[in-house]
C-alpha cells in the first residue's frame, strides 16, 4: 500500500483527508514518523510555506509527503491577512505568533471599518513532493513537486455569528449562503470549504496514479 506523510498533527485535517482517500493510501502524521519539531513556516506566500513544510519532511525522512497552508484574503485589504492569518493580531502588538482568533477577528473588523467592499476568500494551498523512479529498478529517481489550490469565496460580515468551527469562521459568510461558517457547522463546511476543495484535488491526483 502507498504511504504518504501529511506534515501535520491536526487530527481534524488528518481524518478529513483519510476519509476522502479511503483505504488505498495510508496517510501518516508527523507524530507517526517521530517528527516532533515545529517545522518552520517563514515564507511570504501560502505556496512557499506549504512547500517549505513538505520539503522539510522529504529532506529529513526521505518519504513522499504533502503539507498545507491556508489564509483569508480580503479584497479591500489587498489580500491581507493572507499568509499571516494565524498571527494577524500579534503582528500588530509585536507578540509571538500564537493563534488568538478573537483578537484576529477584532483586528480584521477594525481594519475594514465601514468599507462596503466586504469580499474575501479562504485559500488553501497543498504542496506534494513525491519520489518518482526513472528507471524501473529504482536506481535513478527524481523529485516531483505538485501544488493544489482550493478557494471558497465569500464576505466578511460586520458582527460575529455562530459558535462552531474555528479561526475566522464567525465573520466569514460563504457565497450563496446566508449563514457564516460558524453557523453552518462542520458537515456543510466540510463539503464546500477551501481545504475540502484542495484536499479533493490532491486525492484525485493520488488515486489516479
Ligand atoms: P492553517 O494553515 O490551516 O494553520 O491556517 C492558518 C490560519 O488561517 C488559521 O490559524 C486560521 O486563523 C485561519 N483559517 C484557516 N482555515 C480556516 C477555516 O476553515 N476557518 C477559519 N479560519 C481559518
Amino acid at each position: 500500500m502507498m504511504k504518504i506523510v501529511f506534515a501535520t498533527n491536526n487530527q481534524h485535517k488528518l481524518s478529513e483527508i483519510r476519509s476522502i482517500l479511503g483505504e488505498s493510501i495510508e496517510v501518516l502524521s508527523l507524530k507517526d514518523i517521530g517528527c516532533d519539531v515545529d517545522i518552520p513556516e517563514t515564507g511570504q506566500t501560502l505556496e512557499a510555506n506549504a512547500l517549505q513544510k513538505a520539503q522539510y519532511v522529504y529532506d529529513h525522512y526521505h518519504i513522499d509527503c504533502f503539507a498545507d497552508d491556508t489564509g483569508l484574503e480580503v479584497e479591500a485589504l489587498n489580500g491581507a491577512p493572507g499568509v499571516y492569518s494565524a498571527r494577524y493580531a500579534n503582528m500588530e502588538n509585536g507578540a509571538s505568533d500564537s493563534h488568538d482568533s478573537e483578537a484576529n477577528m477584532a483586528r480584521l473588523l477594525r481594519e475594514l471599518g465601514e468599507n462596503n467592499n466586504r469580499r474575501a476568500r479562504f485559500r488553501t494551498v497543498i504542496a506534494l513532493i513525491q519520489k518518482r523512479n526513472i528507471c524501473q529498478c529504482g536506481c535513478t529517481s527524481i523529485k516531483e513537486i505538485h501544488q493544489f489550490e482550493g478557494i471558497v469565496e465569500g464576505e466578511i460580515i460586520r458582527e460575529h455569528r455562530g459558535g462552531e468551527g474555528f479561526g475566522y469562521d464567525p465573520i466569514f459568510q460563504p457565497e450563496g449562503y446566508d449563514q457564516t461558517f460558524a453557523e453552518l457547522g462542520m458537515d456543510i463546511k466540510n463539503q464546500i470549504s477551501h481545504r475540502a476543495r484542495a484536499v479533493t484535488k490532491l486525492a484525485e491526483f493520488l488515486l489516479k496514479r
